[in-house]
């Protein structure tokens, strides 16, 4: 039986934003009474809500190479997967990707890549950056990529790029050695410490991430929480983003099954916990996810979501390469955003932040002092017009317009009538508006 007393201790403060310890996350991932999972589930709504508002981020991958020194148990483009079909993309074929993600209406792109320095150098990766920048309307490029020294992670920090994503995988040092049995990604400690050399970088805004499956759950989640912790004193400010990707079927990976599997309860419960745990970090849902649940995820503190997307290179232009793995979520962008309309949230194409330079403690000194919020609300009522003019059919346009009309009278006197000028620019021609 839970101890009910302490409990509703840990929601009340949980509710006052106060974020929890490893042990009180633990706590609640426990909890198997349904009534009282409900009450975790509505206190991670809340939170969102509190801090980011009713506004749901979106954002597309773009896998550079499939080619990969590494050989995780897990993953399509491990090394021995010699069925795998490799590809590393010149540079007209990430113009191209790109074409097709922006002619969706992407502006927000994650780059994804195997670790290997024979296809993909971080002077290359710099230059990509460099020219999406420059030639295509993409206005925040985040990276997914293999843990690199200090020195190249201050060239990924100068080609501008918004968030540094590094997944630990499984914090469980063992487990950790069995799925990764050769090349540089069996350091455990390099990966770890990962984020740290990322911050001495300047990267303030740094991604974590657990690959459920691995290991055991409650295990991984306080371990995660732990390095959060860390990392907030070592430099000020935990992570910017937590993403939570479940293992899923892969060809060519080496697990037919994943050895931990956290059934789809237990994935909610998880993500709920995270939103509870560690309330100004915003919460990463991937395709790897089918759309049914993922549309009951929204609602438990998801704050970015991923759409439309493919994982492997060439993907977009349905190049007949590998894939890392499997997704679940096959709709296209504007179905995705019809549904999370209808499910009540906000659709933003937003990248003020980091422009901004709205970045590291002094976002989440934003966060916390209660300003993020409306400048997310603004900043996602804008980009998602500017997404309606371009690029919506006329029904999702009246879908989306009363949802514009709708959250505009939610906004302050002064926030609306700001708001309102801004919305009138849009329908005259301008573009990449934000507060
Ligand atoms: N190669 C770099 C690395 O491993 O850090 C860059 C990222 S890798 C391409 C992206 C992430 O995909 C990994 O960190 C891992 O968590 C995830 N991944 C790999 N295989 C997966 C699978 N079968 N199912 C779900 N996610 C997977
Ligand atoms: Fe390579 Fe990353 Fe896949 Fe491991 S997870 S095999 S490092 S691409």
């Amino acid at each position: 039986m839970i101890d009910k007393s302490r409990f509703k201790e840990v929601i009340a403060k949980a509710l006052g934003l106060e974020g929890l310890t490893a042990d009180e996350a633990a706590f609640l991932l426990q909890v198997k009474e349904p009534g009282l999972q409900d009450e975790i589930f509505k206190a991670a709504k809340e939170i969102k809500q509190k801090i980011y508002g009713n506004r749901l981020v979106f954002f597309a991958p773009l896998y550079l190479t499939n080619n990969c020194v590494n050989d995780c148990l897990y993953c399509g483009f491990r090394r021995s997967n010699l069925e795998l079909k490799r590809k590393t993309l010149s540079e007209a074929e990430i113009k191209t990707e790109v074409k097709i993600l922006t002619e969706q209406g992407h502006k927000r792109l994650l780059l994804v890549a195997g670790e290997d320095l024979a296809s993909l150098t971080i002077n290359s990766v710099a230059k990509t950056i460099d020219q999406i920048y420059n030639t295509a309307d993409i206005r925040r490029i985040n990276v997914n990529a293999a843990p690199m020294n200090v020195e190249d992670f201050r060239v990924l920090k100068t080609a501008g790029i918004g968030t540094y994503q590094l997944f630990q995988e499984t914090y469980h040092r063992q487990t950790y050695g069995k799925m990764h049995p050769v090349g540089p990604k069996s350091d455990y400690d390099w990966r770890l410490l990962g984020m740290d050399r990322a911050m001495e970088a300047g990267i303030d805004d740094v991604g974590m991430g657990i690959l459920f499956g691995l290991y055991e759950p409650i295990y991984e989640i306080k371990a995660l929480i732990k390095h959060c912790r860390q990392l907030e004193e070592k430099w000020g400010v935990g992570p910017h983003t937590i993403s939570v990707p479940r293992m899923r079927r892969a060809s060519g990976s080496s697990l037919l099954k994943a050895p931990y599997e956290v059934d789809d309860n237990l994935f909610k419960l998880i993500v709920a916990v995270l939103r509870l745990a560690v309330p100004y970090t915003g919460i990463i849902l991937s395709t790897r996810e089918k759309p049914e649940l993922r549309d009951e995820l929204i609602h438990l503190g998801v704050s970015q979501i991923s759409a439309g997307s493919k994982t492997s290179p060439g993907g977009y232009e349905n190049k007949d390469t590998g894939e890392q793995f499997e997704i679940s979520d096959n709709r296209i962008l504007s179905d995705i955003i019809r549904s999370v309309v209808e499910a009540g949230y906000l659709p933003s194409f937003c990248t003020a932040c980091y422009r901004q330079e709205r970045t590291g403690k002094t976002f989440m000194d934003l966060a916390k002092g209660g300003i993020i919020k409306g400048k997310c609300s603004t900043n996602a009522l804008l980009t998602f017009a500017e997404y309606l003019r371009d690029f919506a059919s006329s029904e999702l346009k009246t879908i989306g317009e009363q949802k514009l009309q709708q959250d505009l009278s939610g906004l302050s006197p002064q926030d609306r009538k700001k708001v309102l000028t801004l919305l009138e620019d849009i329908k005259k021609g301008k573009g990449d508006m934000f507060v």
